[in-house]
């Protein structure tokens, strides 16, 4: 090969190569406007499925949870205790309202309450168990869906959570027997202190802030517990709808019954 030949192969490599570094800074800056410029990838949010619970019910709030779920569309967990239910025909009537309503979902909350002694209650986990299988009989209960009095212990399939209360021998008598035992991630803020805007904004930063921790029992699901008598004041009853109003302004957040828990929700 000539000396000029061999030369003019050399620029043709340095043009080559100048090329290929044109092309390569070409195509990142297109890659990297495409994810600036394009809002689908620019907003592109993780979906969320919350799970709003009510315990304690039937009672008087228990005609409201009804209405609300039916006016805003909204899937709802209920955990009735069956002492509520046959204490009168309007308490039966409630019961009977849940049971037609297709966006609530019933689950167990045992017989009694434990009558309000837990720590007496949660020693016999034998008759825990029985007030849980009474509960489920006597309303005739279609899932395995419960959740203890007083406690906020999980059993579920993959995952188990304690609050050191005492309580987890029976936890683990109702998962022995099927049952899926949901505790809460958050607990309604009671505070009336606040105005209701401010409690809604207030429990939407709690969800925010869990899903930024990653504190929650299972990513992108968060439940919340609240009770059927909370909606007896009005006070509770506007901010829990204020509440509802901006998480579906949200968009990427979705009511879930327990059911689906845990949710994995794609864009
Ligand atoms: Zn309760």
């Amino acid at each position: 090969m000539s000396l000029i030949s061999k030369k003019n192969q050399m620029v043709s490599i340095k043009k080559l190569s100048f090329l290929l570094c044109l092309f390569l800074m070409a195509f990142y800056i297109a890659v990297s406007c495409q994810i600036i410029l394009d809002p689908s990838t620019k907003n592109k949010e993780h979906k969320v499925a919350l799970y709003l619970t009510f315990d304690d019910g039937p009672c008087a709030g228990s005609i409201e949870v009804n209405l609300i779920t039916i006016s805003d569309s909204i899937k709802v967990n209920v955990f009735i205790i069956g002492s509520h239910v046959f204490l009168n025909d309007t308490m039966k009537s409630y019961y009977q309202s849940y049971l037609n309503n297709p966006f609530i979902e019933i689950g167990n909350h045992s017989f009694s309450h434990a009558n309000g002694k837990y720590r007496k209650y949660y020693e016999n986990p034998s008759l825990v168990m029985k007030d849980f299988l009474m509960n489920e009989d006597t309303l005739h209960l279609k899932n395995k869906i419960a959740r203890l009095p007083g406690r906020n212990i999980w059993r579920l399939k993959k995952r188990s959570r304690d609050d050191f209360a005492g309580g987890n021998a029976a936890a683990d008598s109702l998962a022995e027997r099927k049952y899926s035992v949901f505790g809460w991630d958050i607990e309604w803020l009671y505070n009336m202190e606040l105005s209701e805007e401010d409690t809604s904004n207030e429990m939407v930063a709690m969800i925010e802030n869990m899903l930024k921790q990653k504190t929650s029992l299972r990513q992108w699901n968060i439940v919340i517990l609240c009770h059927d008598q909370m909606l007896e004041n009005k006070y509770d009853k506007d901010a829990l709808q204020l509440f509802i109003r901006k998480i579906k302004d949200k968009k990427n957040y979705s009511f879930e019954h327990l059911s689906d828990y845990p949710k994995s929700l794609s864009n």
